[in-house]
């Protein structure tokens, strides 16, 4: 699908100087997952920092918060300033699933650097690093985090 629009843009890209990341992303300057704010409301658990999240990582917030309620296993809604759980979450809980997420849909599986960006093709969500130019379809993670193994063998 590479128009040229893309094949510019991950030359721009390859040419940002790279933050001191170099040596397979472990150096000092890594990229960290911020930590969660939260407070109760009610039977509630607000995140409070949720844009800020979601920036920090370079994900669109509806992007972000589609997926990351399925890896929490709750529902939830954006207002314009936070995001609303449908129940009572710790925090560590919280920050753990939002490592979980990073981890799945942020950080490039070949280079774990954060420069990646999801986009839709062929019906697939397909994510592209633009540090390494990896390409890969993410849409199984879920999938396979709740199902057996035989059901992941045999659709391997
Ligand atoms: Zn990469």
């Amino acid at each position: 699908m590479g128009t040229d629009y893309e094949k510019l843009l991950e030359k721009a890209y390859a040419e940002l100087p790279s933050k001191e990341t170099n040596g397979n992303g472990a150096g000092k300057g890594r990229f960290e997952v911020p930590k969660v704010k939260t407070h109760a409301q009610g039977n509630k658990t607000v995140i409070d920092n949720f844009y800020e999240i979601a920036k920090t990582i370079g994900r669109d917030p509806e992007q972000f918060v589609k997926r990351f309620l399925k890896i929490l296993g709750t529902p939830g809604d954006i207002t314009k300033s936070a995001l609303i759980l449908g129940r009572i979450i710790s925090e560590e809980t919280i920050n753990e699933k939002l490592n979980d997420y990073v981890k799945r849909f942020v950080l490039c599986s070949s280079c774990g650097k954060p420069d990646t960006q999801i986009t839709i093709e062929h019906k697939l969500d397909v994510m592209k690093c633009y540090a390494c130019g990896t390409k890969k379809v993410i849409w199984l993670f879920i999938l396979l985090k709740n199902c057996n193994k035989s059901f992941i063998n045999k659709h391997q």
